[in-house]
């Protein structure tokens, strides 16, 4: 994608945008993403993103649109749609959100009423902004509680979570999460919405690809009524969002998206949706989700060498939490410029019960799909660990990070991104 015919004229028509194109793509190359949502995309999806079908106005569903010319964008959402339930053994899928956010916001206001209780995850724990935020329109339409991870052991208090359903009878249970570094039992969560008789619904958008890829519990297996995942992080799709749910909800979750909540949805989107869920089916696609786990034990493990304090101890997914303000006395924005200044991109990240404010956490979170997706391993693992300890503890040096900089363009030099 170096050079072709079409960024030739699109230099011409925008050099400024074209300029940062490229600035952005050579960052890609040199910069280590550990950021744990995102990933780099198929190559194939970012064709199919730049394709025709982005031209196409496609509102309703296969067989009932409202527009004419719907031959191949049917052809292509039917794919999606059954790739999608074949995938994650799901009775109904619909691949229409435009990303995670819509994806939630679909779900909650098909199925409930505003003002329902909603029982999710504490942000400071790992929730995520769509279950509740207070600066959330969702956390104004819907009463969210919370339920929190035990401190001892950084876990998901199972106990709490069942007094405070029995306390609020939520109509919906919401598990999942964007920075817990563990896995749970999701019929622990069936067992406390059945005694009150709320819905499920898993909001698996990190780990969606782990979930395909069958090297993580599937929340569908454990009977949940709905599952939420995005797209575009360890799947390596486009962005977006799919709902899969069970039949008898099918009919409400596809009014909710539309017309309920979005107009036409993006074909070009929903056609790289369907490759997606093709490659993430593939053989190739279950070693490389096996390895974004193993890679996340060996980070975890290297960095626990060096003492450097994991929130949980370690991790059980694609996940990890480092508490800077224990293990370097530095808070996590800081310990995010330094880390930035060296080249490995992170993000600073809230601590359960975290005593500072979000924009200054005591953490910082970073993951393993992106680098996996390069094609590194344990010894790449070790490293990185070093380099991230190193440059916490080297108190903004500055010829020590000119050396540590050099250390991890040495490593992203070897490992090229796919696609770029
Ligand atoms: C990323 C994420 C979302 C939202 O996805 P967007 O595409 O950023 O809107 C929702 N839920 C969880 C758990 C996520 O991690």
């Amino acid at each position: 994608m170096t050079s072709s015919p079409e960024r030739t004229r699109l230099a011409q028509s925008d050099n400024d945008i074209f300029v940062a194109l490229k600035g952005e793509e050579a960052r890609q190359r040199a910069e280590l993403e550990l950021i744990p949502s995102e990933n780099y995309a198929f190559p194939e999806v970012l064709t199919l993103l730049g394709s025709a079908f982005t031209n196409k106005y496609s509102e309703g569903y296969p067989g009932r649109r409202y527009y004419g010319g719907q031959e191949f964008t049917d052809r292509i959402e039917n794919l999606a749609r059954e790739r999608a339930k074949a995938l994650f053994r799901a009775e109904h899928a619909n691949v229409q959100p435009l990303s995670g956010s819509p994806m939630n916001q679909a779900v909650y206001l098909g199925l409930l009423e505003p003002g329902d209780t909603i029982l999710a995850m504490d942000l400071s724990h790992g929730g995520h902004l769509t279950h509740g935020a207070p600066v959330s329109h969702m956390g104004r339409i819907f009463n969210f509680v919370r339920y929190k991870t035990d401190p001892s052991t950084g876990a998901i208090d199972f106990e709490a979570l069942r007094d405070v359903a029995r306390a609020t009878k939520p109509k919906l249970v919401v598990c999942g999460y964007s920075s817990y570094p563990r896995d749970y039992d999701y019929a622990d969560f069936r067992r406390v919405a059945d005694e009150v008789g709320a819905l499920t619904m898993a909001d698996v958008s990190h780990i969606g690809g782990l979930i395909a890829a069958d090297v993580m519990r599937n929340p569908l297996d454990a009977g949940f009524d709905v599952m939420t995942t995005t797209t575009h992080k360890s799947m390596r799709g486009p962005r977006g969002g799919l709902i899969l749910c069970k039949e008898k909800f099918a009919k409400k979750i596809d009014a909710s998206v539309f017309p309920g909540l979005q107009g036409g949805p993006h074909m070009n989107q929903v056609a790289a949706t369907a490759t997606t869920l093709r490659l993430a089916a593939m053989p190739a696609f279950q070693d490389y989700a096996r390895q974004v786990l193993a890679n996340a034990k060996a980070l975890a493990a290297a960095l626990n060498v060096r003492q450097v304090k994991l929130v949980t101890g370690g991790t059980d997914n694609h996940l990890l939490v480092i508490d800077t303000v224990q293990s370097f006395g530095l808070d996590g924005a800081k310990a995010e410029a330094a880390l930035d200044r060296v080249g490995l991109t992170v993000n600073k990240q809230v601590i359960p019960d975290d005593p500072n404010p979000p924009m200054r956490p005591s953490g910082v979170r970073l993951g393993t799909p992106a680098p996996t997706t390069r094609g590194m391993g344990h010894a790449e693992m070790e490293e990185i660990a070093a380099i991230i300890a190193e440059t916490l503890a080297a108190g903004g040096d500055a010829a020590a990070e000119t050396k540590l900089a050099a250390r991890t363009h040495t490593l992203t030099s070897r490992f090229p991104v796919p696609g770029l």
